[in-house]
């Protein structure tokens, strides 16, 4: 019998969930850059996100520090996850709570359809998680007669908008005021055709279309932005209260967590709980942090289920430069400051882990094959290393997954002649020579003749300077 489980590293499988696109990012990114109101919209909200965020982390003196800790601390637990995990599973279980592992999106999908069926329900509303994106849980839902309800106002106008989140954070960022009021007025049960685009407006309407879901759905699905090893505590934050009303109104409360999510100890979390808000929504905390361990007698979910999902995580840390991509606090810093994410949005990525995180995480949850243009969605420009809280090397990360992706015949051969010319001090002088000639003939500027014109389309051909080193060297 051949089966996978969790802890091997096998990639998440095709046909679920949303880390695999339709189209390839230079095909999508190209259509999405014809969207002048989208490249507005994206400017504006990312401008705005990285000056607020840039302000609150001028006021913490010792935030290199802070940023060291973190990447520390995830360091240490990616080098003994198994070890945390099953520390985790204990401390849960001991609170009451009931920990399911899944291997893949698949088997997550039906552990919690399975969880919402057996408690007798036909609807679920939803904290926002980027996990139950990845994995298809909507849809998996739908399939089975089970109605969900995003609580998250920008997750609200995706769903009623029939659209993808296009932003980790900000999942509608690439709505305006004005879209969303068309939105509602389209989508909405029940709203005021007098609505306007005015911000309170719009949430008062929100607040309204919710309260009865709060009020009358019995069960909830949430993801986890940590859990504590030691006590088995999970940890949400967001901005707007929602998410609080869900963990705390429901009979059952699901949540659906990547393994790479536990810290070791609440020592460790107050250093994330720094990091994540000034980073992420530039506030110096999270507006809700919500926190529970297991089940408490009389007071919130009598039933607690943990679904702790591989999904390809397991192939991640198996890959000592790429596991560094589970260090990942989802705080949107790197998409906030990245020149391609903000003229593209993140639609083109074709999975929900958008902008620089996106290009190296979903290549390696899916396998690079099935995401092989994603590691060149980026100008290697550095903005994301500098911006990441936790100090996560995109760059190194990105230039390691092209190696790995599949190159074409041209490109393959267009390396081996420079390999072959390099290999050797008279062809690369005569290489040299060749390179000054077409210079004096008065190639320069023209780029390059096919099938190597692709590469400097786009780019200025720089010219070969007047005199080479070895000349230089030559003349000492
Ligand atoms: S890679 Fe770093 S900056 Fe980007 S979302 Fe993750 S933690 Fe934030």
């Amino acid at each position: 019998m051949s089966e996978t489980f969790l802890g091997m590293p096998a990639t998440a499988p095709p046909g679920v969930g949303h880390l695999r696109g339709t189209e390839p990012f230079p095909v999508a990114a190209r259509q999405a850059l014809g969207d002048a109101q989208l490249r507005r919209n994206l400017g504006h909200a990312t401008a705005t996100i990285r000056n607020k965020s840039a302000a609150v982390i001028g006021e913490v003196p010792d935030w290199p520090r802070l940023r060291e800790a973190g990447r520390a601390i995830k360091t240490d637990t990616m080098a003994r996850l198994p070890e945390l995990l099953e520390k985790l599973e204990t401390a849960v279980t001991g609170a009451g709570g009931t920990v399911h592992w899944a291997t893949d999106a698949v088997a997550a999908n039906r552990i919690v359809t399975d969880l919402v069926r057996a408690a007798g329900a036909d609807r679920v509303m939803k904290v926002k998680s980027m996990a139950t994106q990845e994995i298809g849980l909507n849809e998996a839902l739908t399939d089975a007669g089970i109605e969900p309800v995003e609580t998250d106002l920008a997750e609200l106008i995706v769903q009623l908008g029939e659209d993808r989140p296009s932003h980790i954070l900000v999942p509608a960022i690439h709505r305006n005021r004005a879209e969303i009021r068309e939105i509602f007025l389209r989508a909405m049960p029940g709203v005021d055709p007098g609505l306007t685009d005015e911000p309170a407006a719009l949430a008062a309407a929100a607040r309204r279309h919710l309260r009865e879901t709060f009020l009358s759905t019995r069960v909830a699905v949430s993801g986890a932005n940590f859990a504590v090893a030691d006590t088995g505590t999970l940890a949400v934050v967001e901005s707007e209260g929602n998410g609080r009303m869900c963990l705390t109104l429901p009979e059952t409360l699901i949540t659906v967590m990547g393994i790479e999510k536990v810290v070791p100890t609440w020592r460790d979390l107050e250093v994330f709980l720094q990091l994540l808000p000034r980073a992420s929504t530039g506030e110096r905390m999270n507006p809700y942090t919500s926190m529970w361990t297991g089940v408490t007698p009389g007071d919130g979910p009598q039933s607690f289920h943990l679904v702790l999902l591989d999904n390809g995580r397991s192939a991640v840390l198996a890959d000592p430069v790429g596991r560094q991509a589970l260090h990942c606090i989802r705080c949107s810093a790197c998409l906030n400051v990245c020149p391609v994410y903000e003229r593209t949005g993140g639609h083109a990525y074709g999975s929900v882990y958008p902008g620089p995180i996106g290009a190296v995480l979903s290549p390696q949850l899916t396998g690079v094959a099935d995401n092989a243009s994603l590691p060149y969605a980026s100008s290697l420009c550095g903005a994301c290393y500098d911006a990441c809280p936790v100090m996560i090397d995109i760059p190194s990360i990105l230039v390691h997954l092209r190696a790995q992706a599949p190159h074409s015949r041209t490109e393959a051969t267009a390396m081996a002649a420079a390999a072959y010319t390099m290999d050797h001090p008279a062809r690369y002088a005569a290489a040299q020579r060749a390179a000054k000639l077409s210079r004096l003939a008065g190639r320069r500027g023209r780029g390059l003749p096919p099938p190597l014109s692709g590469w400097s389309d786009s780019r200025d051909l720089p010219d070969p300077p007047a005199r080479t080193f070895r000349q230089w060297w030559a003349g000492r």
